[in-house]
């Protein structure tokens, strides 16, 4: 099948058309930095208002890029949450339209599925379970991947996102937006040790992720005074590379084993976590499974790939799917301690 995805979540506005035997057949991508830059983080009504004029040329371009019509497209995908409710709105009511006006079907994703699932494009032998850190700017889970649709929470963030502290770290030494590629741009010329940084929950006895704490000692080290900007980005990297390490190494020693570990989500683009995650898959005998850079972030091609992992199992949805602003994947976690969710 043939399935058109849309995806307008955050600051992404994208729209691809995959075909089910992993042939990406079109990817049309604007991002809207230019819009947000000079707030130093995401506007949400600035955001849904570009994805608004933006969606539908997009969809345009994409059937252009694949040569095709409406009429080739089998089924219509749309982020439908979680995310900025306005943005989220714009995609999916485009969608809602287009399967209306084509009488095909409608399939609403989740944003976080489509992250879960997109080392699957790539990977025709990446079969479930597996397990997935997923790694975003509004999420840091490590969840068992029994199958589309169907999730286990294992560890979840007590208080930031892992790519909120590499936005928010952006931000105090004056990096710019988006944060995370500035990091660790800035990383790649100072010295990981050279900064005296927490590494919060490191070694406790629960599986759950922090990074609250690093931020506000990120924030210390640069009033102090006392360090280069490199140095700071080089060592709060370092941090977050131990801290993810130590959490997943808990939950592996404690879940029966799963044989390939997988990385997804726009911290995923992040060469030394990447680096991290091959080495120790490679000690557990686990094969490593990280998407490329591009699909790390958020894009329609994992949209319309969720999608076709969705019709493939008979997942269509109404016409009157509401969008939600919040949508975990695993329904029946427990709650971490904290916000976490
Ligand atoms: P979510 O998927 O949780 O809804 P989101 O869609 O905003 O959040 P993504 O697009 O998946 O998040 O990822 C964006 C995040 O990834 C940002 O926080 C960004 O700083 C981070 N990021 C992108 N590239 C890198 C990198 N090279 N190193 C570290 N972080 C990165
Ligand atoms: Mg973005
Ligand atoms: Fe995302």
């Amino acid at each position: 099948a043939i399935i058109l995805g849309l995806e307008s979540s955050c600051d992404e506005t994208a729209a691809a058309i995959v075909r089910s035997d992993r042939t990406i057949l079109a990817h049309a991508l604007a991002g809207q930095e230019d819009h947000h830059r000079a707030f130093g983080g995401v506007v949400p009504e600035i955001a849904a208002r570009a994805h608004a004029e933006l969606m539908t040329p997009l969809v345009e371009a994409a059937l252009d890029e694949a040569g095709m019509t409406l009429d080739d497209i089998d089924a219509i995908a749309a982020t439908a949450g979680p995310g900025l409710i306005g943005g989220v709105m714009v995609g999916l009511v485009t969608a809602k339209a287009l399967a209306m006006a084509t009488d095909k079907p409608l399939i609403a994703v989740n944003h976080l599925e489509g992250h879960a699932l997109s080392p699957r494009l790539v990977d025709a032998d990446l079969s479930f379970p597996y397990l997935l850190l997923l790694v975003s700017g509004g999420h840091c889970q490590l969840l068992r991947v029994n199958g589309v649709g169907e999730y286990d929470r294992l560890a979840t963030t007590i208080d930031d996102a892992v790519g909120e502290a590499f936005d928010k770290t952006a931000k105090i030494l004056g990096l710019g937006f988006p944060g995370g590629p500035a990091v660790e741009r800035a990383a790649a010329n100072g010295n990981a040790s050279a900064v005296p940084l927490p590494r919060p929950l490191k070694g406790a006895d629960e599986p759950h992720f922090s990074f609250a704490g690093l931020k506000s000692a990120v924030l210390r080290a640069h009033e102090s005074g006392q360090y280069r900007v490199e140095d700071i980005a080089a060592s709060f990297q370092q941090a977050v590379v131990d801290c993810l390490l130590d959490r997943l190494s808990y939950s592996v020693d404690r879940i029966e084993p799963l044989s390939a570990l997988v990385v997804a989500g726009g911290v995923a683009a992040n060469g030394a976590i990447r680096t991290m995650l091959a080495d120790f898959a490679d000690e557990r005998g686990m094969r490593f499974v990280a998407p490329p850079l591009w699909l790390c972030t958020d894009n329609g091609a994992m949209i319309a790939w969720a999608g076709a992992e969705r019709l493939a199992a008979g997942m269509t949805d109404g016409l009157d799917f509401v969008a939600r602003p919040r949508w975990p994947l695993d329904p029946n976690a427990a709650p971490a301690r904290g916000a976490g969710v």
